[in-house]
């Protein structure tokens, strides 16, 4: 029976697939394991199943000499060192695809609870502060026939855009390829990096964390946009210069921001917290019920498969197995 390591504990239905033929132990704290506990529990381990709060380094990859496969819970894999991961030949596995809609969903929450001040309307209520309808009452921004810009057009980046269609929006997008597809279905136009920034009412982020993209929006981005414009994350923190938001959002550089992720999780950055004009949710994209256990299964799978000495069926280093990336 092959031992398995869980950072944490995922919906049960993922636990029961892997404990059918596995040897399971999981970390049960709260909060994520310090990178040590994790060093220490994996070194008798051949399956590691981590989260995005996990950093699975080289320094974990030498302290587990027996790991044979790894499955994140996520899409996203930037917190694994996948080169090294590849060297070794151990397959890592992720979870596409499931979580796109309600990660959609979140980014839509986020446009409008920015745009029409949601959050700013929950505390005055309960502050007791509203004292009756008035004409100049938190006035926020219209969402209907604005502009909104995809950074991203992925799976997540094209379920948002499929949203706008019902508010009317015009739909630009930028991407390292044309999207044919995407435009036929969304009636969406490509534009150059700066042209999206300077047009959009609405700037949505839907990129990887690469090298490419950290820190792909930062001061001299934020300029470009218009002082009536909004800027939403919900894919990686490190994707936005922090800092330069929070000084664009104290000097009206840009209307707003909404954010899902964060720069130096789960901490924020100085200022963020003091500022009106941003949304702060907690890396929520995709915590529905249904998703986070559609995600489950599709970890447990992805270990299981490696550990079988089997492609998974979401491998992001297919190579090892003689695939094309
Ligand atoms: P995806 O289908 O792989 O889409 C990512 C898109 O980004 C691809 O179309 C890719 O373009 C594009 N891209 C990559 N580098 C780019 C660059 N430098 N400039 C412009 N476009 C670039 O991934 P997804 O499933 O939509 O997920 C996207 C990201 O969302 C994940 O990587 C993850 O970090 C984040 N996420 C967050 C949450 C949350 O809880 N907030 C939940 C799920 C996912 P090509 O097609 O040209 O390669």
């Amino acid at each position: 029976m092959a031992k398995i390591y869980l950072t944490r504990r995922i919906p049960e239905e993922g636990i029961r697939l892997l404990e059918e033929n596995h040897e399971v132990e999981i970390y049960e704290g709260d909060a994520p394991p310090p990178k040590e506990e994790i060093m220490e529990r994996v070194r008798d381990k051949e399956g590691l199943l981590c989260l995005l709060t996990d950093p699975i380094d080289r320094d974990v990859f030498d302290a587990a000499p027996k790991l044979r496969a790894i499955s994140t819970y996520a899409v996203g894999y930037d917190n694994i060192d996948l080169k090294e991961a590849t060297r070794r030949k151990i397959p890592v596995s992720n979870t596409p695809g499931v979580l796109t809609e309600t990660t959609a969903d979140l980014a839509w929450a986020l446009i409008m609870s920015i745009a029409r001040r949601i959050v700013e309307g929950d505390k005055m209520m309960r502050e007791e502060k509203f004292k009756g309808w008035g004409p100049m009452v938190l006035l926020g921004n219209d969402v209907y026939g604005k502009t909104l810009g995809i950074i991203g057009a992925g799976r997540i980046g094209r379920a948002v855009a499929r949203r706008a269609g019902g508010f009317g929006m015009e739909i630009i997008y930028h991407a390292r390829k044309r999207k044919p597809d995407f435009e036929e279905e969304c009636n969406a136009k490509s534009v150059g990096f700066e042209e999206l920034l300077k047009k959009s009412d609405y700037v949505t982020l839907h990129v990887p964390l690469t090298k490419e993209t950290y820190h792909m929006v930062g001061e001299k981005e934020l300029k470009m946009m218009k002082k009536t414009a909004y800027l939403i994350n919900t894919a990686r923190g490190k994707c936005i210069d922090e800092r330069a938001l929070v000084n664009a959002l104290r000097e009206g550089d840009i209307a707003g921001a909404a954010l899902d992720v964060f720069e130096n999780e789960p901490y924020l950055t100085e200022g963020l917290k003091e500022l009106d004009n941003v949304v702060l949710a907690p890396h929520a994209g995709s915590a529905s019920i249904e998703t986070r256990t559609k995600m489950a299964v599709m970890a447990a799978r992805g270990l299981i498969a490696g550990l079988d000495g089997k492609m998974p069926e979401h491998c992001v280093n297919p190579e090892i197995f003689g695939e094309k990336t």
